[in-house]
């Protein structure tokens, strides 16, 4: 355990708690590369996955490509993100005083047990036995609808895709379109089998399957007195939450009920309402390829007979302060979830959100799920990545995933085979004379036909997954002691500059670029190559290769 902050410290507050186990959806049944294995032979799943994320990708490519500050705004987001991590703890403090002030109840979740037990004390406080939901990343983390459904509380989600994922007892798989792994005949058949009321003449069409789902929920709106929501946004200065959406279920949600219940992730508050203005440029663009999104929803406290006369709003920490205390990786923080990562992830794009175990899937999921739970407990995710890159350029406030995935391959716990293996590499890399009898075998392995197959156990596992390179027949050593067509300086060229001239000076005995007679080496006839060795002040061999093959005295030869 960690050591106290300082000794004239009287209280321990130790390191900030990850998300608990057993409660929520943050962490898979199975590694990544098991549940991705299954994944990839579902060929539905792949074309329905291509072709929504393909939409999606060309939509938002043009309404970007509309703004000549696209990447200003990028930056402005992400220093905004940024200025917001720094003062984390006051800002969330201004924000309970205002909504305190606006008449509004603030509840703070230490975690996802916290926050489910806070939500359904509300609502059976209501005597409500039903709650309406507006679609909430936060509640899917913390498994409310499990909460709830133990205590006797029916969920219904009324975003259409929500709505599907949940009438097929389904789990989402992207952030943003959580029912992408489902086509139209598919939706049919769980509106048809789950759907109460529904038209059994229900065909695939589109507009009739909206229509079907818009006559369901508009009772459900209107016969429900609790809604519970998740927030894009809260402005700190004004006590401000913020949802946006595409639907109009939101609105509904929001404005309907007798009582409102808000859970948030620390991460979302922003200082000011000039803050907002640059995210409500980025989010829709990024999203869903709008240049606005259809609905903003905006609300302060309580408004005596406007909208929801009782607002409570739940604070989620479930494993941010672990985060955030990582300086490296807090940056995973600043996500405004627009799932643009996950729309240019070659993995996400063949996978589906379901092979990642956590309800944030995606590259984004990759480093956030095993932040929020402590890396041991999602191991593979951080390997997810092919690290093209295409994330952190997709991404709108410019959260460099592929470094934050590296950062956090650093951190997972490694094989001991692998340990060893690393271990040994390095010594022998270290070691010159070492890594040309390494390079020697490994041209015999070639000649003994192991090129083409995988390593042999314990190694195995590494190339499971790749190619093992083939060794090429010459190496870099044999062909430079082999080489006799290098030109001679011509006399007349001034001594070059920097590392050769630099090293040669220092050696002042060198044969380096000085006699052609020297040795196989000396035929770098003085080029900077031959430096290094020739810096020892003794028989130079300006070769590498040389210094494999006889006594070389050279410092960076010297085997510690
Ligand atoms: S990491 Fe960036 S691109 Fe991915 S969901 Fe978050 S904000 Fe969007």
């Amino acid at each position: 355990m960690s050591e106290p902050a300082s000794a004239s410290s009287s209280t321990f507050l130790g390191m900030p708690a990850t998300a608990p186990r057993g409660v929520g959806h943050l962490r898979g049944d199975r590694p990544f590369p098991q549940a991705a294995r299954d994944a990839l032979q579902n060929s539905q799943l792949r074309r329905n996955l291509r072709h929504a994320t393909t939409t999606i990708r060309g939509k938002s490519g043009r309404v970007i490509a509309e703004l000549p500050d696209w990447q200003a705004l990028r930056d402005a987001g992400s220093a905004i993100k940024t200025d917001v991590m720094s003062r984390l703890p006051e800002l969330l403090v201004e924000l309970e005083e205002r909504v305190v002030a606006a008449g509004g109840v603030v509840h703070w979740a230490a975690d996802a047990h916290e926050a489910n037990r806070i939500v359904t004390g509300l609502v059976q406080a209501t005597g409500s036995e039903r709650v309406i939901k507006v679609k909430s990343m936060a509640t899917q983390e913390i498994g409310l609808n499990e909460a709830f459904e133990a205590a006797g509380i029916t969920p219904v989600e009324t975003d259409l895709a929500e709505l599907i994922v949940q009438l097929g007892d389904d789990k989402p798989s992207h952030i943003l379109v959580p029912a992408i792994h489902r086509n139209r005949s598919e939706i049919r058949e769980i509106f048809l089998r789950a759907m109460p009321g529904v038209d059994p003449a229900l065909t695939d069409d589109p507009p009739v399957l909206a229509a079907a789902a818009r006559r369901y929920l508009r009772e459900t709106f209107l016969s429900t007195r609790v809604a519970v929501s998740g927030a894009n946004f809260a402005i700190a200065e004004t006590g401000t939450l913020g949802v946006v959406e595409s639907e109009g279920n939101g609105r509904m949600c929001l404005t309907l009920p007798d009582t409102l219940i808000t859970v948030m992730g620390i991460e979302k508050v922003l200082p000011s309402w000039r803050d907002l203005e640059v995210f409500l440029q980025l989010l829709p663009r990024a999203s869903t390829g709008e240049r606005m999104n259809p609905y903003t929803t905006m609300w302060t406290g309580v408004t005596p007979g406007d909208g929801p006369q009782n607002f409570h709003l739940v604070l989620l920490d479930n494993g941010r302060s672990a985060v955030l205390a990582d300086t490296a990786g807090r940056s995973a923080l600043h996500c405004i979830r627009c799932s643009a990562c996950l729309n240019v992830c070659p993995v996400y794009e063949r996978t589906g959100g379901h092979s990642y175990g956590s309800v944030y899937p995606g590259p984004i999921g990759a480093v956030l799920s095993p932040q929020l739970t402590g890396v041991a407990d999602n191991a593979s995710l951080p390997f997810a990545s092919s690290l093209c890159g295409a994330c952190f350029d997709a991404c709108p406030v410019k959260i460099d995933i592929p470094s934050l995935l590296v950062h956090l391959r650093n951190k997972a716990p490694h094989a001991a085979a692998e340990k060893a293996a690393m271990a040994a590499a390095a010594r022998i890399m270290d070691r010159p004379r070492w890594y040309a009898s390494a390079q020697r075998a490994a041209k015999m392995a070639r000649i003994a036909g192991r090129r083409g197959r995988g390593l042999p156990p314990p190694l195995s596992g590494w190339t499971a997954g790749r190619d093992l390179p083939e060794f090429p027949e010459q190496t870099f050593r044999d062909w430079w002691s082999g080489r006799t067509d290098t030109p001679a300086r011509p006399a007349a060229d001034p001594p070059s500059p920097g590392f050769s001239s630099g090293v040669s000076g220092s050696d002042g005995g060198s044969s380096a670029g000085r006699d052609a007679s020297a040795g196989p080496g000396s035929s770098a006839g003085g080029e900077s190559l031959a430096a290094p060795e020739s810096s020892v002040g003794r028989e130079s061999s300006a070769s590498p290769d040389a210094s494999a093959g006889r006594e070389s005295s050279a410092g960076w030869e010297d085997e510690r």
